[in-house]
């Protein structure tokens, strides 16, 4: 039965427009006189109903009777995206136009408001009263700090204010995607129609992806124009400013810089260690304030704070203990943007007749612990590197590195002169590596 209504419409259906618009359409199922149809997608089902409804419904009643009816249906494709969709489901049924699903936990509340973000965070407060105020509105910062949860928020409190609203949340890349896949399947008008006339609210994530990608910077472009026109709110995330998007056409360009152009900075220690309070309250879990500020020291960006504060609190959770110890072990020790030093490693090293490895190792050798503690001096007096800091240069406990800088301060109280020209050809030779290059 469900073969031959297939065949049927398919009789009365041009191949181009068969082939455009029923490449996914099939019989779910009939349950006595209600045929149900199945589609891959809300866009295809809605022009489905408007445009083959009549023929549909006809040929239905020729096979199955007068008073036959049916519907259309649109499958949950099996993606990451849709499955999360179902958590929420009466919501995104509600708004078909929601095409990534937004985490709920990127709220306003819950995000730290400091020096580093307050002036992008009030922006995008008062974009959510009044969308298309602002209009558009690029935001920027270096990955990590905050963009995606700061332009969910916006997303989140208008579905939540006015459920009427049709929210667009998408990467650029989702955005490319989708294009081509409408380009192939020769959908591009309804591709387009979906942004440029259904969205109130479109947010372009991470638009740096285009990038060397001149089709989709021209498809968005037009997206663009059509949506700022009807004056819908516009948001680019990215994570360049807007004159670096090398390769963007200059009109595309200026169109980014129309309205307001915001960024958020690296957050301060005060504002890092709020944020992982937060991450630990949103999250649910707990991690002592020393091995708190441990991470802090090591991560300086909100995701990456995040992600270590999860690690460690799935290992407390699994094993029911969490020290200082097990902390350090867990994370990377040397945070890779300190090269210079590294060098500071090589430098006492090569001055005492060993290498790094001695100097990271536990050996007690006098020649080694002492290239240790002349190097931890140095580090925390003339390269003014808190003692975690040190800690984790030299991968040594906090308490350790205090202790061996202590021990250098009493013996140069005492005049110590052997120590004191130590740290002074260990300065000469640092300050000359740095000038060398
Ligand atoms: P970006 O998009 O700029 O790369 P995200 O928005 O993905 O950064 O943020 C990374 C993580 O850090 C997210 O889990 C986010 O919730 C969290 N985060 C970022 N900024 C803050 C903040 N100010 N307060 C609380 N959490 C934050
Ligand atoms: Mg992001």
């Amino acid at each position: 039965m469900k073969d031959a209504i297939i065949k049927a419409l398919r009789e009365k259906i041009s191949r181009q427009r068969w082939e455009h618009w029923f490449s996914d359409f099939s019989v779910k199922k009939i349950d006595g006189n209600h045929v149900v149809f199945e589609v891959g997608n809300i866009f295809v089902k809605d022009h489905l109903e408007k445009e083959f409804g009549k023929v549909i419904s006809k040929v239905v009643r020729e096979i199955l009777g007068k008073n036959s009816t049916f519907e259309i249906v649109y499958a949950e494709v099996n993606t990451s995206h849709q499955n999360s969709f179902k958590d929420e489901g009466a919501l995104i049924r509600k708004r078909p136009l929601l095409l990534t699903p937004l985490n709920n936990k990127y709220t306003f509340e819950n995000m730290v408001v400091g020096d580093f973000n307050r002036f992008a965070y009030n922006v995008f407060l008062e974009a959510s009263k009044k969308p298309g105020f602002y209009n558009p509105i690029f935001l920027y910062s270096d990955v990590g700090l905050g963009k995606t949860h700061l332009a969910q928020a916006l997303a989140n409190y208008v579905l939540e204010t006015d459920p009427d609203m049709k929210v667009a949340y998408l990467t650029s890349e989702e955005f490319m995607n989708e294009m081509i896949t409408a380009i192939k399947a020769g959908n591009t008008e309804e591709f387009r129609e979906k942004y440029r006339k259904k969205a109130d609210i479109l947010i372009i994530d991470d638009i740096q992806f285009l990038i060397g990608k001149p089709g989709a910077q021209i498809e968005l472009f037009h997206t663009f124009n059509a949506v700022h026109e009807a004056g819908k709110q516009i948001i680019i995330c990215s994570d360049r400013p807007p004159q670096e998007l090398k390769d963007f056409h200059s009109r595309m360009v200026s169109r980014f810089q129309m309205g307001i152009v915001v960024k958020i900075e690296k957050p301060s220690k005060d504002a890092l260690i709020k944020i992982a309070r937060k991450i630990m309250e949103v999250k649910g879990g707990e991690i002592n304030d020393e091995i708190l500020l441990y991470v802090v020291d090591i991560f300086d960006s909100p995701r990456l704070l995040q992600g270590a504060i999860l690690k460690l609190i799935a290992y407390k959770n699994l094993f029911g203990e969490l020290n200082m110890e097990i902390a350090r072990s867990l994370l990377p020790s040397v945070s890779s943007k300190n090269t210079d030093n590294d060098k500071l490693l090589e430098i006492v090293s090569e001055m005492f007749d060993c290498n790094k490895e001695d100097i990271l190792s536990k050996k007690r050798l006098k020649n080694i612990s002492f290239a240790r503690k002349i190097g931890m001096y140095y580090a925390h007096k003339y390269l003014g590197m808190s003692t975690r800091e040190i800690g984790r240069l030299f991968n040594k406990t906090h308490s350790s590195v205090v202790q061996n800088i202590r021990q250098i301060e009493e013996s140069l109280k005492q005049g110590n002169l052997a120590i004191k020209s130590y740290l002074k050809r260990l300065n000469k030779s640092i300050k000359g590596f740095a000038e060398g290059g």
